[in-house]
Parts: structure tokens; sequence; C-alpha cells
């Protein structure tokens, strides 16, 4: 291949963790850099999250969009990625400011490119500016080069997939057969077309020998690498993968590692046994606790979804007994697939295909379309990956619409055609338009936010409605906050994971606080103040591991059996312990967990003030639809009604209760609104936030974040000029000279 722009280099080696270097690509003007990092910038940004948080924070600003040539896409592992010999250490970020929320998005993902990117001599790849080809970056640590090449043309319906393309170029770069030592990323059509487009991390697994994929999903990553013009980054190292760290004790780290992957093989298979079924074990939970969601959330339980409980997948799809892991060294090994699945529908009818998934979410998608046919959730986890379209946005965005036609806002003279509840036909078309830009799809590729505009607009032209009561109307079910589509779990029982979803900074994704299962099924937050204190300490853990390069299921999915003598079991404390000692024996540092947690919490600050520059940090931003608080219409309030009486006459207080269910229903409502406040209140205090949601100046100076860009920031919100003021009234009292 011809390349446009070559960079002989040296691949820095791996010194405990971290190789200090970031590769940098601008694709407007082809240049291709090192940027070595200094030891303070490591030690305050960690790696993976942190190091793209920095990265947004110095070179973009307040007015850069997600199409913006200076806007970076950055790739990034951590210090404790790359490591077989402790579970989960393939993980690696994709951050930049997202299509869907105007602000910071990033999104985990497995496989085995960022541990390849480390060996090939980088802590992190960032991408700017725009490329008018499209073009491919491939980093050969073999051979000491950086290329920028033309994207190769194979055959048009192979060009269009980010899975086969992803495929036949590896294949290309690698003399026609497949090698552990060499990974892509890729994104496909959908991404071009759609504002939720995803990355496809792609990897050669020996067992099952073939090209599997993972997906960075939310956010629409991959919508921002296909307005770059950048169709995949290839990367090779044949460097050893064990010890890849070169850690400063690597005795402990084999130590550690071999005693967690103990614990794990004999605990998994008692608890979710991820390893036999992925993350297909919590669909029969979640519709147990009323949390599955269904007909776009309004129900979170239906009588046909045992036809989407993980063993209809086991028996029929994971039929292939084996271990899965997406990178080396995971036993937990989720990462299902299924093999030689016939399509029946879409363009590539009668084709056979291997499946990387159904992971829960994806599940779950569909049952919120209303659509409980295990074939057509494999159909659909395949076309969104091979499109390049996150299944939980499209699906959401699906329900969302059905919902609108459900209740009258949309018809099909609208659309083009009847989009029901439960019709896997319409769904399936839609799903073909939003990837190609054709139709309707044109409407729902830009997500539950922008589609509830053109909905609300349309009706009111339609129907003489006034466009702002359609659109306050449309707000309470509309299943986004700040712009992303909610991931899938009804939170109306669970006050909790209403603030894990609120609070989220990226938006509503529960990677960032998943309390719903310990609070709703396990019961473990009982109190309001535990769901408060709770909400301020998952997000910071959970940041941790997206710094670190490290998957959270190996602790936050095995309770480790001593956690239950511990103060707190919910936490699982003693498992976290292997992590802080894989972390110390890595690095080579001495820290405890709360010095991690206090290292985490300048990344969340940190985080916090891009979402206020980008106008989503206040209290505004965190409001979650009322479907997500409590029941909307009187459909769902009748389907629990018990269960909500209940409710209204232990939360009640004062007020008494009226007999009129109508006004029972209303009742209940504000109860619930008066509750997420409150919430609002006590997490912003524990969080050192203002009462509208924005960082403290003591909160920021504590983590040394305090520049001259933040401080204007906060200047702006009001929130710090109080204090200037306090200062310069006190220098006066005092006497004091002018600095
Ligand atoms: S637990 Fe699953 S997602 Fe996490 S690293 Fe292991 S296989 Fe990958």
């Amino acid at each position: 291949m011809i390349s446009i722009r070559q960079l002989q280099y040296e691949p820095a080696e791996v010194k405990h963790g971290y190789t200090d270097t970031i590769l940098r690509v601008d694709l407007s003007t082809k240049k291709i850099n090192l940027t070595k990092l200094s030891p303070e910038f490591r030690d305050k940004y960690i790696g993976g999250r942190g190091y793209a948080l920095k990265l947004i924070w110095d070179e973009t600003t307040g007015l850069t969009r997600y199409d913006s040539p200076e806007n970076i896409l950055v790739m990034a592992s951590g210090p404790l990625g790359n490591e077989p010999g402790f579970p989960g250490t393939g993980k690696f970020v994709v951050g930049t400011i997202s299509p869907l929320t105007g602000t910071f998005i990033d999104s985990n993902v497995g496989g085995h490119f960022g541990p390849l990117l480390k060996l090939a001599g980088f802590d992190a790849i960032a991408v700017t500016g725009i490329s008018k080809q499209d073009v491919v970056i491939v980093i050969d640590g073999d051979e000491g080069t950086i290329s920028l090449v033309p994207s190769p043309i194979y055959m048009k319906e192979i060009d269009e997939g980010a899975l086969s393309f992803g495929e036949a170029l590896l294949k290309d770069m690698n003399g026609g057969g497949f090698s552990s030592s060499i990974a892509a990323v890729t994104a496909g059509k959908g991404a071009l077309n759609a504002r939720f487009g995803i990355i496809n991390s792609l990897y050669y697994d020996k067992k099952r020998n073939r090209i599997r994929a993972k997906q960075a999903g939310r956010g629409g990553t991959g919508t921002v690498m296909r307005f770059k013009g950048l169709r995949a980054i290839v990367v090779r190292s044949s460097l050893p993968k064990a010890n890849g760290n070169n850690a400063a004790d690597f005795k402990t780290v084999r130590r550690i590692g071999s005693e967690f992957r103990k614990m794990l093989r004999k605990h998994d298979p008692e608890q979710l046994n991820l390893s036999s079924c992925g993350t297909t074990s919590l669909s029969e939970y979640m519709d147990k606790f009323h949390i599955f969601p269904v007909h776009n959330y309004q129900y979170g339980q239906s009588p046909n979804s045992s036809k989407l409980f993980a063993e209809v997948f086991f028996k029929k799809y994971f039929s292939k007994k084996v271990p899965d892991g997406c990178y080396f060294g995971c036993c937990l090994a989720c990462a299902k697939g299924a093999e030689d699945v016939l399509l029946q529908r879409g363009p590539y009818a009668g084709r056979r295909v291997s499946v990387d998934g159904p992971e829960y979410e994806t599940v779950a998608a569909l049952s919120s379309m209303g659509i409980f046919n295990p074939h057509y959730v494999m159909e659909y986890n395949w076309y969104c990956d091979e499109y390049g379209l996150d299944s939980i946005s499209t699906g959401v965005t699906i329900s969302f619409l059905m919902e609108c036609v459900q209740r009258g806002y949309l018809d099909a003279d609208d659309i083009g055609y009847d989009l029901r509840f439960g019709d896997i036909d319409a769904a399936d078309r839609l799903l073909h338009e939003i990837a190609s830009g054709e139709g309707f799809g044109k409407i729902a590729g830009q997500g539950v936010a922008r589609s509830k505009l053109w909905v609300a607009r349309n009706y009111s032209a339609r129907h003489g409605v006034p466009e702002e009561q359609v659109l306050a109307e449309l707000n309470k079910f509309a299943m986004e906050t700040k712009g992303l589509e909610f991931s899938m779990y009804v939170t109306k029982e669970s006050l909790a994971q209403q603030g894990g979803y609120a609070f989220a900074l990226k938006g509503p994704q529960h990677d960032e606080a998943w309390l719903i299962f310990i609070d709703q099924i396990h019961k473990e937050l009982p109190t309001f103040e535990d769901k408060a204190r709770a909400l301020r300490w998952f997000p910071l853990i959970r940041t941790w591991f997206n710094a670190t390069g490290l998957c959270k299921l190996p602790w936050i999915d095995v309770r480790h059996p001593e956690a239950a003598h511990t103060k707190e079991p919910v936490k699982n404390l003693p498992t976290l312990e292997y992590y802080v000692q894989y972390y110390n024996a890595t690095v080579g540092t001495n820290k405890t967990l709360q010095d991690i947690l206090n290292d985490s919490e300048r990344l969340y600050v940190l985080q916090k003030l891009i979402n206020l520059r980008q106008g989503k940090g206040t209290r505004e931003s965190d409001r979650i639809p009322l479907r997500a608080i409590g029941p909307v219409y009187s459909n769902e309030y009748e389907s629990r009604a018990e269960y909500y009486d209940e409710w209204l006459k232990e939360h009640a207080g004062s007020e008494s209760i009226p007999d009129d269910p109508r006004e029972k229903h209303r009742l209940l409502l504000k109860k619930r609104l008066e509750a997420f406040e409150r919430l609002c209140d006590v997490v912003y205090e524990e969080k050192g936030f203002s009462q509208d949601g924005i960082p403290l100046p003591e909160t920021v100076e504590k983590f040394g974040l305090m520049d001259e860009r933040a401080r204007q920031l906060l200047e702006t919100y009001n929130v710090i000029s109080y204090d200037n003021n306090m200062e310069e009234e006190l220098l006066k009292t005092a006497g004091g000279v002018s600095r």
C-alpha cells in the first residue's frame, strides 16, 4: 500500500505499565508526531479516560463540536491494561466530543487493540483534523513505522461494513492470514449516517479461529471517526504479552492474578454465571424485578420475556463450549458468540454469519421494542455491529418512535409505514434506513433528543397544538438525558439508579453507577443516605477502572465470599484489594484504596468542568424524564397499582391518600419527584458541588485543577466571584496589599 505519509520510529519500551508516549495524528495536515509525557502528567491523569479528558480540556473549547477539526478522538489503555496473568486487562477507552451530547463521551471496549497499542510503544493515540479522502492509520511496532494510507477499496458490500471491512483489512495487512499480534478498530457506514455510530474493536480469536469484535458503543465515537475520514486504525506488535507491562514487582502481579482467577472460577458459576451465558444472564433477574424495559420502559416485565432469557441463547446459540475472554487471561469470559447464524432479513438475507453477542443491553433493546424473538436479537446484533450502530441508542430511538405512534404523535404517513411495538418487519426496516440515512432513518438516526424535536414540530404543524405543549408531553417518555439515550434498565423503582443515570457525566449510561442490582434486587441500599453515599463512591471507583485499562465485571459481577463479613458488602472490598495490590505491584507505588479514589476524583471533577464548559454541567442537565421516575400514564400505573399504592402508603407523609386512582397516581408522581429533587440536593453536597450541580471552587482546587480556564468558567456560573469578592473585602479590612 502506498503511504500518504510515513514516520519511522523506535517503539518506546513499556516500563511499570507506561510508555509515556502519545501518538498524535493530524488528518488535515497529515502530520504524525510522538509526544513524550512527563511523570507529573502520568501521576495526575493516570491513563485511559484521564488522558482523554486532559487532552480534550486542553485542546478544545466550548465551541468545539463533534465534527470540528480540532475535536480529538483519543484511544487509550492504562497502566494496568495488558497483563494476561490478571483478569480483564484488555480494555481501552475511546474519548471525544459526542455528536449526541455535545460534551465529553467515552466508551470502554475490550479486544486486543489497547494492549497491542501499548506494546507498539503508545499509551494513547490522539487523532485530530479531517481528511478529505478516507484513510487508515497503520501502526507497525515490529517494523517501527506509522503510516497514513488511503483506505483500501475491496468490494462495495465489504466496504460498507465495519466487521467485513475490518476482517478484510486485517487479512490484507497480515499476508492473507490472521494473527494475535495484529488488531484494528473500524467504523461502518451507519456511523456516517447516524449520530450513534460505534467503533468496533477487532481481534483474532484463536479458539474460534475467526476475527471477533467488541464495541465502543455509546455516544457516537464511530460517527466522529467517520467524520474525520478515518476508516480504521491497525496496530501490530509481536512482543510477548506476558509481563508486557514490565511490572515493578511481577512476582506479586502473578500471585495476585492467580488468586483472583481462582476466586472467579469458583464463584462465578454460583452467581451470575457469566462464563457460560455472558451478560444475557441478567435478563431473567431484570424481568423478575420489573427492571427489563418493555415498550419503551413503560413496563419492567412481560409474559414473553422468557423467550429472551439466557437459557434460550445458551441452548440455541452459545453452543460452542469455548472460553470467550475478550483478552488473554480473562477467566470470566463473558464475551459470548455464535457461529453460522442464518440472516433472514435485510440486505444480507441468506448469508450465514458469526455473531459476537448478544449482550444483555442488546437483548433488552429488543424487549423495549416489544420484540421477543431470539433469532431476531441475533440478526439485530449482527447488523448493528456490521453497520457500526449502537444497539442501545438504535433500540431506544425506535422504541420512542413506536410510543409516539401508540400515543398518536406519529402515524404511518409521517414514517412511510406503520411502526408499532412488536412489529419486527417495521423495526427491521427502520434499522436499515437508519444505517443508510434513507427515508425516516434520516430522522431516527439523529437519536431521541433530536427526533422528539422533529415529532413535536411536525405534530404541532399538522394539528395546530403549540409546539412547546407537545414537547412537554414527549419529554415525559423520551428516554434521554444530556442527549444520550438511556441504557436498558427501568428505574421507576430504584431511586439510586435514577441518580445513577441523572448524575452520570456522559449521560444515562450505567457504567458510572450501576446501582440497580444492589438497590432493587439485593436491597443493599435501604436508606436514603445509603443511596446518596453510593452515588458518590461508585462513580469514583468506576472512573478508576476506566483510567487504568481494566474491565469492571470481574469486580462488580462476582462477589467475593469474604465481602459478606465486611461493613459494606456492596463494595466488594476483598476483590478491590486484589486491584490495589495489582496496581502497586505494576506501577511501583504504595497506594491505598483511598489514594486511588482521590486520584479518580480529580478525573471526575475535570469531566464535570468539561460538561460545564460544553453547556451540560448544571442541575438542569441532570434532569431525567418522568418515565425514569415513575409511571407516566394510567396503563403503567394500573399494571402495578397494588405496588404503587403500597409505596404511597409508606411515603405520603402528612398528605392524605385520595381514593380516586387518578389522584393517587398524581400524588405518587409528586412524591417521586420530591424524592428525586432531595436526592440531587444531598448528592451534590456529597460531591462538593453547589446546589446547582456545579463544583465549588474548593473542590476544583483540592484536585489541582484550578487553572485560569477553570477560574473563568466558574466565574461565568457565579460560583467563584463571591469568594474573590470576599477575599478582596478581607484584604481591604486588613489593610492588605494588592497582589
Ligand atoms: S469480563 Fe467479559 S468483557 Fe470483561 S474482560 Fe472478561 S471477557 Fe471481556
